[in-house]
């Protein structure tokens, strides 16, 4: 680490659980963030600022007005732009050493499994069940630790699982897609 690196990161490689290897194991790390939100958008903005190395955003919405008070990583010019483009010059604004690649599409499953399997860590960000559950399925198959946020109102609901331990509870065991199966089904992860 340089110096600029160990002056920007003080603060982390201060804390004992992190330090310099731990803020060097974040320079080196891969996050992938579907969703450019009200999730979204905080979430690349503070990986960025604590150096996370490689941010792939993934998103093929585009930046509406009414949006924009909770939707932080847009600005009021970039209404109308896909979401990617105008998300990715602002984690770059912040940390330049950060690389940021910008995906406007909304991945299947096929292009999930394919993005998962290059990431370190998957940020679930996005607005939709269907979306939610082949994730899920995705980062179970592939045991990628998975960070699946969701708010409404006032509310919010963050969890981690972490599938590199074996016996992981998954999102589908939280909330399962298919109820009248899981009732029947023994309790146990099919992780
Ligand atoms: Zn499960």
């Amino acid at each position: 680490m340089n110096d600029q690196q160990l002056l920007r990161y003080s603060r982390h490689i201060l804390l004992e659980e992190i330090g310099i290897e731990g803020q060097q194991r974040l320079l080196d790390a891969r996050a992938l963030v579907i969703g450019l939100g009200g999730l979204g958008s905080p979430a690349a903005l503070y990986l960025a600022a604590s150096g996370v190395g490689h941010l792939t955003l993934c998103d093929d919405d585009t930046v509406d007005f009414s949006n924009l008070q909770r939707q932080i990583i847009h600005r009021t010019s970039s209404v109308g732009q896909t979401k990617v483009a105008s998300a990715q010059a602002a984690p770059h604004d912040i940390n330049p050493e950060v690389e940021c690649v910008g995906l406007p599409i909304r991945a299947d499953e096929g292009q999930l499994n394919e993005l998962i399997a290059q990431a370190d860590v998957v940020l679930d960000c996005s607005d939709n069940f269907a979306t939610r559950y082949a994730i899920n399925r995705t980062c179970l198959r592939r045991r990628k630790p998975l960070v699946s946020g969701a708010a409404v109102q006032f509310h919010g609901q963050i969890a981690v699982y972490d599938f590199r331990r074996s016996g992981s509870p998954c999102y589908n065991c939280l909330f399962p897609e298919d109820l009248q199966a899981a009732e029947q089904a023994d309790g146990i992860c099919h992780g």
